[in-house]
């Protein structure tokens, strides 16, 4: 997503494929041991075969191994719930620059002996060491899912709901998925396969999902949260998953993000803010798209983890790629004064190199250098992203 996994011709690639194997699974502590090369969606098939839950969950579930989402520290879709890969990873393996392996296999939640060199590796898209194993950490299999798509006629009325859902369901909300209408009618408009489960007109869109473990009153919860959110004017209009094909449905129009290259080049991107500041930044960023281009010139799609502050945008200003360079300082500069991220979920591999500092001090880069000289003092382990390592001149 962020070209971190991209190599040169004087690179060697290191495949973990082959390092595939569960381990082991042990419901009464909740942990799953895991070689780092396992893909995702084997990890959440096992712990489901098991009465468990691994809550990481992602568009890539299919591709994706535990070491690139614990190396990007990847989040998803139910992070308002169960936090990133970071919440999920007791232990860990990892093989330093100098080839010494880090044995980190911790199996408990709680363990204060010194630095939790966990951490290190966690996020550090691979320029620190290579993660080779980890104890991941499983959760209780909810019992119940309540899926409800919310139409709303502004943004204004989204973090109210969201307040009002994450306090009326008993801590059981575990999405909060919003689509701007931009976003909606694309993947709900041929030649997207989806059609639109709520009619198209409305300013947003949200994805809620909540897991629970009372199939009996979790849905009579639901429908009193949304009767309550109807009553406070903070619904348009909604339509509550009613078996398992609907869901899937509500989800897929969610996840078909690739309708997005529909236009090409489409450049993406995955900032994360204050919700209280999200109605002013999104606003800022069409201003400036409007001054950059004028209001023919290009496509957005606004979608994102609302829950977390996150936010997507996918844009589009015609065929020539100088407009890349344009199109990010319209999207990261207004970060700068909020304090926002130019880097939610994906990270920075070569393509957020040059906006590092909106989000990072000049102190908290050195201190990065200082770590990755410590471990790998020669630059070999996924040179040159992130930062310039050595500091270029
Ligand atoms: C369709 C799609 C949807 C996505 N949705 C989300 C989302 O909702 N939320 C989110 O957070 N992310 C999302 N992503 C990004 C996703 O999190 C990452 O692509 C994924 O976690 C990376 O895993 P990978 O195995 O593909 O790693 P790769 O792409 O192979 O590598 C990613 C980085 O990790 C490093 N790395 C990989 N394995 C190791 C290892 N064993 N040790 C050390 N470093 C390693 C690589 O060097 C590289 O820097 C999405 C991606 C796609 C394609």
């Amino acid at each position: 997503m962020v070209a971190s996994a991209v190599t040169g011709p004087d690179d060697l690639v290191l495949s973990l494929e082959r390092m595939n194997r569960i381990e082991s699974v042990d419901t009464t502590n909740r942990t799953m041991t895991v070689q780092a090369g396992t893909i995702l969606q084997r990890v959440q098939e096992r712990a489901d075969a098991e009465g468990m839950l691994f809550p990481l969950d992602l568009g890539a579930r299919g591709s994706c191994t535990v070491g690139g989402n614990i190396s990007t520290n990847a989040g998803g879709n139910r992070v308002i719930r169960y936090g990133m890969t970071r919440e999920s990873v007791l232990g860990l393996e990892a093989v330093l620059a100098d080839g010494t392996v880090v044995s980190s296999m911790n199996s408990m939640i709680k363990n204060n002996t010194g630095y939790d060199l966990k951490q290190l590796f966690i996020g550090s898209e691979g320029s620190l060491g290579v993660v080779t194993r980890a104890v991941l950490r499983l959760r209780e299999k909810p019992r119940s899912r309540e899926t409800v798509l919310i139409a709303t006629r502004s943004f204004d009325q989204l973090p109210a709901l969201l307040k009002l859902l994450d306090s009326r369901l008993n801590g059981t909300l575990s999405a909060f998925e919003v689509m701007w209408a931009d976003f909606y009618a694309l993947v709900t408009s041929f030649p997207a396969h989806q059609s639109p489960p709520l009619k198209h007109g409305y300013s947003h869109y949200v994805l809620a999902e909540a897991l629970g473990g009372d199939p009996a009153t979790d849905k009579e919860r639901m429908l009193a949260a949304l009767q309550e959110a109807a009553e406070e004017e903070l619904v348009a209009d909604a339509v509550l998953a009613q078996n398992e094909s609907q869901r899937t449905s509500m989800w897929a129009v969610r996840d078909d993000v690739d309708q997005i290259y529909q236009y090409d080049p489409m450049y993406t991107f995955d900032v994360s803010l204050r919700i209280g500041a999200m109605k002013d930044y999104v606003d800022s960023v069409e201003q400036e798209l409007l001054a950059e281009f004028g209001a023919d010139r290009y496509r957005k799609f606004t979608f994102g983890h609302m829950g977390d502050g996150n936010l997507h945008f996918a844009i589009h200003a015609g065929s020539d790629d100088a407009v890349h360079p344009l199109i990010e300082r319209c999207v990261y500069e207004p970060l700068r004064a909020i304090g926002g991220s130019v880097s939610a979920e994906h990270g920075i591999g070569l393509e957020k190199k040059p906006y590092l500092s909106i989000s990072r001090s000049d102190v908290e880069i050195e201190v990065m250098r200082r770590l990755k000289s410590a471990l790998d003092p020669n630059g070999i382990l996924n040179n040159g992203k992130i930062f310039d390592f050595p500091q270029a001149a």
